[in-house]
Parts: structure tokens; sequence; C-alpha cells
């Protein structure tokens, strides 16, 4: 499978994924989006998911894939939720000057969730380029006795 048809495949995804986050208005909905996610399927075909040789299958509902879909859709939230507090300006200092209601336009509430934003994108940032060269072990296999 090529990186374009696993980038769409994945985005494809995301956008499912995305579709959940939207019912995510109150704590209360977050019970109900966990549990869709754990009968959510992914984007890998079943090749990918199973090897032969060494008789190994991440089944599409097992917890390695449950996993990876439930961190697709906390730091999505996490992400969006700071974007969207950016964008409106959030602010809950009433002398600050800005509207009462969506968007409060405050330019310092908006400067201090750019700055988050730009933190939290940086932290997964750095985690990703963790993985980015991975390292092969030079260890001997196991016998068996
Ligand atoms: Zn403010």
């Amino acid at each position: 499978m090529g990186t374009n048809e696993t980038q769409t495949r994945t985005r494809s995804y995301y956008d499912q994924v995305q579709l959940l986050i939207q019912q995510s208005e109150n704590q209360a909905a977050w019970t109900s989006i966990l549990s869709n996610l754990f009968h959510m399927d992914n984007p890998f075909p079943n090749e990918q998911l199973f090897n032969e040789q060494c008789q190994v299958y991440y089944g599409k509902y097992q917890m390695e894939n449950v996993a990876w879909t439930i961190s697709l859709v906390l730091m999505s939230w996490v992400l969006r939720n700071f974007q969207r507090k950016m964008e409106d300006g959030h602010c809950h200092n009433t002398i600050h000057p800005h509207g009462e209601t969506l968007p409060r336009n405050c330019d310092i509430g908006r400067q201090f969730h750019r700055e988050m934003l730009k933190g939290i994108l940086q932290s997964y940032r750095d985690i990703v380029a963790l993985f980015d060269t991975p390292q092969t072990p030079t260890t001997t296999p196991n016998t068996v006795n």
C-alpha cells in the first residue's frame, strides 16, 4: 500500500472520528463516544494487520487498534478545543474589553490560547519524532532449550 493511499485512508478515518467528536458537547457524551470507539472499524486493510510468517494478527477491534483510535480522538479533541478558543479569543475576565457571548474576541485570550495550541502541537511533534528513525535491536533471537 502506497504512502498516498495510506494517507487517504487515515484521513478518511480521521474524518469519521471527527463526526464522533462533534457529539462531545458535554461530559456525559464522552461515555457514548468511547463506547462507539470500541465498535469502530479501522482504516487498515486486513493484509496490513496480519503477518502470516509470525502468525500475528491485530484484529480491527483489538486493544492496539482501539487504543490508537481513542488516542486519535483525544488528540484531535484537545487541538480543536484550543484552536476554537484561540479563534474566539476565549476569556473569563469581564473587565477585559470584549463581547458578552461567543466570540469574546479578547486579544489577550486569543494570544494565550495560540500559545497553548502551539505548545500542545509541539508536544505531539516531539513524541512522533521519537519514532521517526526507529532503532533496530541487534540482539540475537531467543533459542528454545
Ligand atoms: Zn481577556
